[in-house]
Formats: structure tokens, C-alpha cells, sequence
């Protein structure tokens, strides 16, 4: 029965990061992958994590029952309150639902099962380029179109913001748009508010649906409000919506899959039938979600003094990527690498679309044993005080060749 399968093609990330395990150049620098590490190269577990995580184990009450399959309330609505803003209006009216989900990916799934099986839809535009995920999520969930949207000019190094438009204008009725809310990945590059403005205007005009992924609020800028400002203008014109959340990035919990599937409606009592239907969704594909990440991000939620300790941590994280990519520009302006270097600090969020081309990539992997993917994108983190001058005289070279 199993001879003949194929052998399915690699996933870029999981590749490059072998080759860096692999190496034992004691300069190695890891920039491809997706999570934070501290000046010291290390993975970070927020203090506030451990604090509450110490609790949570004190805590003789917990036991391991299983929750429900819609997951933990006193998570789910704090998280939607931390998107939305929690005096929001939608949230008053009864607009507003969420369910607790696999972190972002498993989110975005059950949205995609929910849109396809639920609402009949088949299409949907990702950006040109996205998160290499999306197109894989929502195929595999039934879409048999996924089309996209032109999103990165690579002459000015910023967002193609008339070729988004057109491609949106062209796009079918009830085509879904999946949107970055912030810290576009890989790109880096986000819409100006008043491009943000147009954008709705286009997606009101042309009835699509908008999808926010909104895998980085706090950890881009360090302000929420400010990396939650796209869904808040959508849910404040009063799109009908959904959007993911994950806290992977802005909590460290990226192995403990917390995450919270948002749905902002016009009437709320279609909120009942919805939420049956995505029961069900849920219970024919993992049952019920995990306990402990959810508890640990809803304690922080609910208590001042915890939600206070927690945004010190995303400042923290977002000001160590701001420092990085100042440094680097920095660098490669001084050493006089041909080309121009703006865009490093322009852009925002984990990742920097650098410009670099597959082959300039290779050439680090292989010369210098720095490690990323073969579009350009490093992760910021990946940079630190200690490797930025290899880094930066490295990419100084692999330019100049
Ligand atoms: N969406 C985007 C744009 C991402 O960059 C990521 C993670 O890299 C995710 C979603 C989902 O991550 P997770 O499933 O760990 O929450």
C-alpha cells in the first residue's frame, strides 16, 4: 500500500535550518528562522511567562479535564478585547466571537474550513509574496483558487501599492483577501493608514472578504493599538470579518499553540449557528484545544499588574529587532555595499526582505556559514551585537561579487 509515494518537496525554513545545526563554523549565523532570541543568540522565555507558569504548577485546582472545544472563554475574550481594543463597539453590540485555536496556523485553518465548507467560498488572494503557509492552508482546506495580489516592488523595495490595487479591483465577488494586520512576513512592508483606507474602500466596493492574519501584534512596534490599527479601522467601518491571532511571537509560546479565531458580524444572532457550525469543525479535526498556553496568556490578560509586566517584555523584544536593523543599515552604509539600505530600517517587524538574491544567499550559506532563505528574508533576531560586524562585512562581499 505505501510504494510509490513520492517523496514531497522540502520546507525551505526546516532545510536551511538543518544546514545551520549542521554547520560547525564557529561563526554560524542563523537568519531564517521565525522566532526571537535575545543579544546572546538564545531562545527567550518571557519573565512573566515563567512567573505565571510557576503559579499555574502551584495551582492545586487545575487538573487536566479537558476543555471545550470552543477552548478557554476567559482567554478568548480577553484575547479579542486585545485586538479590538476592548471598549469597542462591536464588542458592546454582541458583534464580536472567538474561539480559542491551534495558534495562528490553526486558525487560520479552521477560518479556511469555516469559509469553504460553511460559507461555500473557493477563492482567495494571498499577497505576492505571503507567509509560506497561507497558500498550503487554504488549499488544503477545499479552496480550489488561490490566487495573488502583487504586493513587494522590488525596484523601490516597498509595497506595490497600485498593483495591490488593481489586482483586488479584479478580483471576483466573495473572494476572500488575506491580509497581514501588521509585520507583513516576509516583507516587512505594511500599508500606510491611508493606504490601509483605500484598500477597505476597494474590498467594501468589490463585496470580498477580509481576512486579517495577525501574527505580530506588539512584537512590531511594541504598541498594540498601533499593530492592531488595520483590524480596528476595518471592524470600526463595519466590515464583516474574521481575523487569526497567534502568540507565538509576542508571548515565546510558540511550541504551546495558543491562538484565537476572531469573527467581527453585522447581526448578532447569527453568532449562535456560527458557533455551532465551528464546533463542529473543531470536534471532527482536533476536539478541544490545549490547556496551558491559554491559561498562561489569559492570566496576563486579566491582571494589571501581569498585562503592565508583559508589555515591558514586547518592548523589550520589538526594541532589540528596532536596534538590529539600525545597526545593520548602519554598517552597510559605512562599508559603502553597493545598492541602498533605507528599507532595512523602513521596514518592520522579525523579518527584512533585504534584497539579497537567491544566489548572493547561497553564497552566504556556503562562504560564511550565515544561514537564510533563498528569497532574502532574514530574521532580525538572528542578528546580534556580537555577529552584526561578520554579518554585515559578509553581506558587504556576497553583494560585491
Ligand atoms: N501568519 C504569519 C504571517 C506568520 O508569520 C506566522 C508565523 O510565522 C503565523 C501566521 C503562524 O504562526 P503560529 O502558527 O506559530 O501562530
Amino acid at each position: 500500500r505505501f510504494n510509490g509515494i513520492q517523496v514531497a518537496p522540502p520546507i525551505e525554513v526546516f532545510a536551511v535550518m538543518k544546514a545551520f545545526n549542521e554547520s560547525t563554523h564557529e561563526k554560524k549565523v542563523n537568519l531564517s528562522v521565525g522566532a526571537y532570541r535575545t543579544d546572546e543568540a538564545k531562545p527567550w522565555v518571557l519573565p512573566v511567562v515563567r512567573k505565571v507558569e510557576s503559579d499555574l504548577a502551584a495551582d492545586m485546582s487545575l487538573t487536566h479535564e479537558y476543555l471545550p472545544i470552543l477552548g478557554l472563554d476567559s482567554f478568548s475574550t480577553a484575547a479579542a478585547k486585545m485586538l479590538l481594543g476592548a471598549d469597542h463597539k462591536a464588542i458592546s453590540d454582541g458583534k464580536v466571537t472567538s474561539l480559542q485555536v491551534l495558534s495562528g496556523t490553526g486558525g487560520l485553518r479552521i477560518a479556511a474550513e469555516f469559509l469553504h465548507r460553511v460559507l461555500k467560498y473557493d477563492t482567495c488572494y494571498i499577497s505576492k509574496p505571503t507567509w509560506g503557509n497561507h497558500r498550503m492552508i487554504f488549499a488544503q482546506a477545499g479552496f480550489t483558487t488561490v490566487s495573488e495580489y502583487r504586493y513587494w516592488d522590488a525596484s523601490t523595495r516597498g509595497l506595490n501599492f497600485d498593483g495591490m490595487i488593481e489586482d483586488l479591483q479584479n478580483a471576483p465577488e466573495n473572494a476572500v483577501v488575506i491580509l497581514h494586520a501588521c509585520a507583513h512576513n516576509p516583507t516587512g512592508v505594511d500599508p500606510t493608514e491611508d493606504q490601509w483606507k483605500k484598500i477597505a474602500e476597494v474590498i467594501e466596493e468589490k463585496k470580498l472578504f477580509p481576512l486579517f492574519d495577525t501574527a505580530y501584534q506588539g512584537f512590531a512596534s511594541g504598541d498594540l493599538d498601533k499593530d492592531a490599527w488595520s483590524v480596528r479601522y476595518f471592524a470600526d467601518k463595519g466590515f464583516e470579518m474574521i481575523a487569526t491571532q497567534s502568540f507565538s511571537k509576542n508571548f515565546g509560546l510558540y511550541n504551546e499553540r495558543v491562538g484565537n479565531l476572531v469573527f467581527v458580524v453585522n447581526e448578532p444572532s447569527n453568532i449562535v449557528p456560527m458557533r455551532s457550525q465551528l464546533t463542529l469543525l473543531v470536534r471532527g479535526s482536533y476536539s478541544n484545544p490545549p490547556a496551558h498556553g491559554a491559561r498562561v496568556v489569559s492570566a496576563v490578560l486579566n491582571n494589571d499588574a501581569l498585562f503592565e509586566e508583559w508589555r515591558g517584555c514586547i518592548k523589550t523584544m520589538s526594541g532589540r529587532i528596532i536596534e538590529m536593523r539600525k545597526a545593520l543599515r548602519e554598517r552597510l552604509e559605512k562599508l559603502g555595499t553597493p545598492g541602498t539600505w533605507d528599507h532595512i530600517t523602513n521596514q518592520i517587524g522579525m523579518f527584512s526582505f533585504t534584497g539579497l538574491t537567491a544566489e548572493q544567499s547561497k553564497y552566504l550559506g556556503e562562504k560564511y556559514h550565515i544561514f537564510l532563505l533563498s528569497s532574502g528574508r532574514i530574521n532580525m533576531c538572528g542578528l546580534t551585537t556580537g555577529n552584526i560586524d561578520y554579518v554585515a562585512e559578509a553581506v558587504d562581499d556576497a553583494v560585491r561579487n
